[in-house]
């Protein structure tokens, strides 16, 4: 067999989606689907979301890309919006989640060098993270399926057991920078941190002045049902990446950091061609428009609340299949007592698309604009299918 024209690094299901409306999607043949995975946490506002198709017709026929070598009115509005809205005082597009936490581990290192300490420049990272697919995200993992055939890893990162703050704090030595981790796990199987272990962490970094740097790529914007996940902890990192359902679809990601965080950040020490366009800034904008209003924050808790609701009271129905629920607002993982790929596909097959994760867990994360018919539709076809999957497995 000739290597196909995609290079074959997804093992990518039959789903071939071509049109998309709200919650739903529609394959090539018409075919139907309930989608409760949301392009992995991107598409916050669902599908065909008219404030956000017609922010970016509008750009696109205005003004699409020039470069960073200009001025920038479009960034410079909608990164004061996310100043105005977050801990950070200062704020680097990207294009994507990696690039995102590239530009935080960069802007971590910097500010040790800039104060004279260049040797401070390693970052304690935890099991089961997910940081994404450059040298430096998987290097800051210990995914060994990450990772495997793509040696030599960068140095800089040493990874400790996830929520084992004694662990943690027992790696620090005169060469961390700081801490690099996920609120809310998401790759890694829907595992919320402790607030014991946020704050331990946050201690430690004023005490030691270490640089707290949270991956909200995947947790944040709303999904939690706080704009970001650190707000359920009270805790504020000093540098924060921010991608996925920033963009609603549209790919853009952002490093956010406070002034003391970005003090090595000067002119010349970073860049992108395309971070932060026209376009991209107009996509923001008009995703933000919608998810930074207490309203749809509200709507987000009572959404996830009735899901998890919902879910819990379904479990004991199906305990040969789900253990339990776990996650926030609408971030949640249903921990399967047996293997969650195959339930996925098996969901899949029957048009519900939700998405697996580490540890067994079955991710569902729906487009933040779901209403209670969804969930009542999503928790009835799940359950049926859960029934029917018991049945055949019963058989086999
Ligand atoms: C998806 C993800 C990334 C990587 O984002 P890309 O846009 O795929 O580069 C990084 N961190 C977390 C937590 C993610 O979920």
């Amino acid at each position: 067999m000739p290597i196909t024209p995609l290079m074959p690094v997804y093992p990518r299901s039959p789903v071939r989606p071509v049109r998309g409306e709200g919650v739903y999607l529609y394959g090539e043949q018409g075919e139907k689907y309930l989608d409760f995975a949301s392009g992995i946490a991107v598409n916050l506002l669902g599908h065909g979301h008219p404030h956000l198709t017609k922010a970016i017709q509008d750009q696109a026929a205005t003004l699409m890309h020039v470069s960073n070598l200009y001025g920038s009115p479009q960034g410079e509005a909608f990164a004061q919006r996310l100043v105005d809205a977050t801990f950070a005082d200062t704020v680097f597009f990207t294009n994507s989640g990696a690039e995102a936490v590239e530009c935080a581990i960069k802007t971590a290192r910097r500010y040790h060098h800039a104060k004279g300490n260049p040797h401070k420049n390693v970052l304690i990272t935890f099991t089961n993270a997910f940081h994404g697919r450059t040298m430096a995200t998987i290097s800051a993992t210990n995914q060994e399926k990450l990772r495997d055939g793509f040696a030599p890893l960068l140095p800089g990162f040493t990874v400790v057991e996830f929520d084992n703050l004694e662990q943690a704090l027992a790696a620090v030595d005169d060469h961390t920078a700081g801490f690099l981790l996920e609120p809310v796990q998401g790759e890694g199987g829907i595992r919320p941190a402790s607030q014991e272990f946020i704050s331990g962490l946050r201690k430690v970094c004023d005490e030691r002045d270490l640089m707290l740097v949270f991956d909200e790529v995947q947790c944040g914007y709303g999904r939690t049902g706080k704009f970001f996940a650190y707000e359920h902890y009270g805790v504020e990192p000093d540098i924060l990446a921010s991608a996925k359902g920033i963009g609603g679809g549209f790919p853009l990601g952002a490093c956010l950091a406070t002034e003391k965080a970005a003090a090595g950040m000067v002119v010349g020490t970073h860049g992108s061609t395309y971070g932060g366009n026209p376009l991209a800034m107009a996509a923001g904008q008009a995703v933000m428009d919608v998810v930074h209003t207490p309203e749809f924050l509200d709507h987000v808790t009572r959404m996830g609340e009735r899901l998890r609701g919902a879910l819990e009271q379904m479990i004991p129905n199906h305990d040969h299949l789900f253990e339990s629920v776990r996650g926030l607002g609408l971030i949640l993982g249903i921990k399967m007592k047996t293997d969650s790929r195959a339930f996925v596909t098996y969901l899949r097959d029957r048009g519900i698309l939700t998405v697996s994760a580490g540890d067994n867990v079955l991710r569902v994360l729906p487009p933040l604009v779901i209403e209670d018919a969804h969930v009542t539709e999503f928790v009835e076809r799940l359950s049926e299918a859960a029934r029917q999957y018991e049945v055949a497995q019963a058989a086999a």
